[in-house]
């Protein structure tokens, strides 16, 4: 199908679709979303939302979400913007810090949005390698003269961690915006928000979408300084969070914690007998800190589809730098994992 309508932003013209796998699977490993269901208050604030008043706007700016929030990662409310997803919020940011032609640099591999958002803002990307031991680069960030450094900790897809001395040489020297995104900061040993209180470059973005179990309501937020959240605020617009997503993700955020923090635990676990599994099938899978595991596997793309076939999704990538063909298979409860690997012990005899 062509693309190329006349009237279209010239530079949007290539630009396609992202594409998740569409056709539903038995057993789906491929988003790292939260395999224990849906928190149990979120789901009453949800039965409930017929009395929730949706004839009217939500707030504006999603103060009483701010508030659940400030609570739960233990800042001043006017620290923190919302957004539909962290994706907004990532996006917005973009737009608030770079002016179209300016550049954004991250290490390669990460988080496939990032160029997308990029892009979509005029913005170039400048990717680098990742430094020995999956750290990041400080000193090939900071030398890019980019806008915006982006750094994924615990870093999708490769699930591994930037160590903090690391991050905060690329705070001191940076010469614009500090984005570290920790969508996956309750599965790691350590987060590091409170650098957003040592530089009022630093924003720290976060969402409900992985532990919280809330992917589907879309719900984001980030940390940083006043000064800073207000523009990516100002960026955003308002009302981008629902009503329903506000009342499931407050509620979540005041009477689940106990909730997603046992999960949380059980995710580790399963975690670590994920890794010992397919270190027993002669894989080499990489340190994860996250709900997910990357192993690099040789031609990736046909076992994944080998492993569809057989009712498990999981994300294949291909070329990866620095470690080539992949799998990225989300953790989850355990008889979950043992059809999983089942059917990946299968699908790698045949591949
Ligand atoms: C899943 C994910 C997000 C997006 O989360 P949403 O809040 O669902 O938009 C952001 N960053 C990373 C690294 C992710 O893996």
């Amino acid at each position: 199908m062509s693309t190329s309508l006349e009237i279209a932003r010239a530079s949007y013209r290539d630009l396609r679709l992202y594409s998740a796998e569409a056709a539903p699977c038995d057993i789906d490993l491929s988003d790292n979303t939260n395999l224990w269901g849906t928190p149990p208050a979120a789901a009453r604030a949800l039965h409930e939302l017929a009395d929730a008043g949706v004839t009217r706007y939500p707030a504006a700016y999603a103060a009483p979400l701010k508030e659940a929030i400030a609570a739960y990662v233990g800042v001043d409310a006017s620290w923190i913007v919302t957004g539909c997803g962290s994706d907004d919020i990532l996006d917005s940011a973009i737009r608030a810090f770079a002016e179209p032609g300016d550049r954004l640099a991250f290490c390669a591999p990460t988080f496939a949005m990032i160029p997308i958002f990029a892009r979509l803002n005029g913005v170039e990307v400048l990717p680098v390698p990742m430094a020995a031991g999956w750290d990041i680069d400080a000193e090939a960030l900071t030398r890019a003269d980019a806008r915006i450094i982006y750094v994924c900790s615990p870093n999708n897809p490769t699930g591994t961690i930037a160590s903090r001395a690391t991050l905060e040489r690329v705070i001191a020297s940076a010469p614009g915006l500090v984005i570290l995104d920790e969508a996956y900061a309750e599965f790691a040993e350590e987060s590091h928000l409170d650098l957003t209180a040592a530089s009022e470059r630093v924003l720290v973005a976060r969402t409900m979408s992985k532990a919280f179990g809330l992917a589907g309501l879309r719900v984001g937020y980030a940390v940083g300084a006043p000064a800073l959240v207000a523009e990516v605020e100002k960026s955003r617009g308002p009302y981008k969070v629902s009503i329903a997503a506000e009342r499931a993700a407050v509620a979540a955020l005041t009477h689940d914690r106990a909730w997603v923090a046992d999960h949380v635990a059980v995710a580790r676990a399963s975690r670590a007998r994920l890794g010992e599994s397919l270190r027993t099938l002669g894989l080499a899978p990489l340190p994860s800190d996250a709900n997910f595991i990357l192993v690099p596997v040789p031609r990736a793309a046909h076992v994944a589809k080998r492993l569809r076939e057989r009712g498990v999704a999981v994300r294949a990538f291909e070329a990866l730098p620095s470690i080539g063909d992949a799998l990225r298979i989300t953790v989850g409860p355990a008889p979950t994992m043992d059809r999983a690997l089942a059917a990946l012990e299968a699908a790698l005899a045949c591949a």
